[in-house]
């Protein structure tokens, strides 16, 4: 049997999603009975044109070119996965969308300007049609593994709809924002991670975006009215990596 031709691609982030899918590359081998890394400009020097079966984007669209390569990308996969929060919801980059007008932000970053073409930051979703979605900043390893292997086979990865608190319940940590008045995001952010910053003594940033059913507005008016929070540090907080998102959008306006 062919091995699934896989093709990684970066825009606008960290990479450190991308270096995940490389720590793992003897692992998926295991798994996954092989795959073939075609494309993957960060860890090869030799690439290949696509179609491609997999195909995985990193990053946030915050250009025109951007845009017309996602374009492309998107033609050439057979399956497109948004490999970890900011290709999934924009992440950290579209921070600037909700930090002042759009000049202002790269006046603050930029020294020339004049050739600088910049859109706000959106998770690819925004533009093309996506089929799977790596949440996490950076994606959880085991749901990488989980979902090259439904791919193979054809089937839906099973991914944890509940929220981070399910998993630190789970772990029998003591809770952070109960017992400890700390701004904790896990009741309103999905799983996969399992509770790993409650599990460290770190309240849950909300890196992985909403769960279902997640009542941010609710968890907004806790943060302020309970702990104290500035209206600032709450929009700060569900603004931080997914406020792109309807649910934590509900969550920065509701104080
Ligand atoms: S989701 Fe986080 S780790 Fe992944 S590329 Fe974006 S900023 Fe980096
Ligand atoms: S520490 Fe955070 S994630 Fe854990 S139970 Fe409390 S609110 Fe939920
Ligand atoms: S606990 Fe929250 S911030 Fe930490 S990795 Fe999990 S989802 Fe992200």
């Amino acid at each position: 049997m062919a091995k699934p031709k896989i093709a990684v691609f970066k825009f606008s982030s960290c990479a450190g999603c991308q270096l995940s899918i490389l720590n793992i590359e003897d692992h998926l081998l295991d798994v996954a009975g092989a795959v073939d890394i075609a494309y993957c400009v960060m860890a090869k020097r030799e690439n290949r044109e696509g179609p491609y079966d997999i195909g995985f984007v990193e990053g946030a669209v915050t250009s025109p070119k951007e845009l017309l390569e996602l374009k492309k990308i998107r033609e050439e996969c057979k399956v497109l996965v948004a490999l970890g929060t900011c290709a999934c919801f924009g992440g950290l980059p579209s921070i600037k969308n909700f930090a002042g007008p759009q000049r202002e932000m790269e006046e603050r970053v930029y020294t020339e300007l004049w050739d600088l073409k910049s859109i706000p930051a959106h998770g690819i979703d925004y533009y093309v049609k996506v089929d799977a979605y790596l949440r996490g900043c950076a994606i959880d390893v085991g749901e990488l593994v989980q979902l090259v292997k439904s791919a193979l086979l054809g089937v839906n990865p099973h991914f944890r709809p509940h929220s981070v608190c399910n998993e630190c319940k789970l772990k029998e940590n003591v809770c952070l924002l109960v017992n400890k008045g700390k701004p904790c995001m896990g009741s309103v952010t999905a799983a996969g991670c399992d509770a790993l910053c409650p599990s460290l003594g770190r309240p849950c940033e909300g890196c992985r975006g909403p769960a279902n059913d997640a009542n941010a507005a609710s968890l907004a008016r806790t943060f302020s009215v309970d702990l104290g929070l500035s209206r600032d540090d709450v929009r700060r907080k569900f603004l931080k990596y997914a406020g792109n998102t309807p649910e934590f959008k509900k969550g920065a306006e509701a104080v």
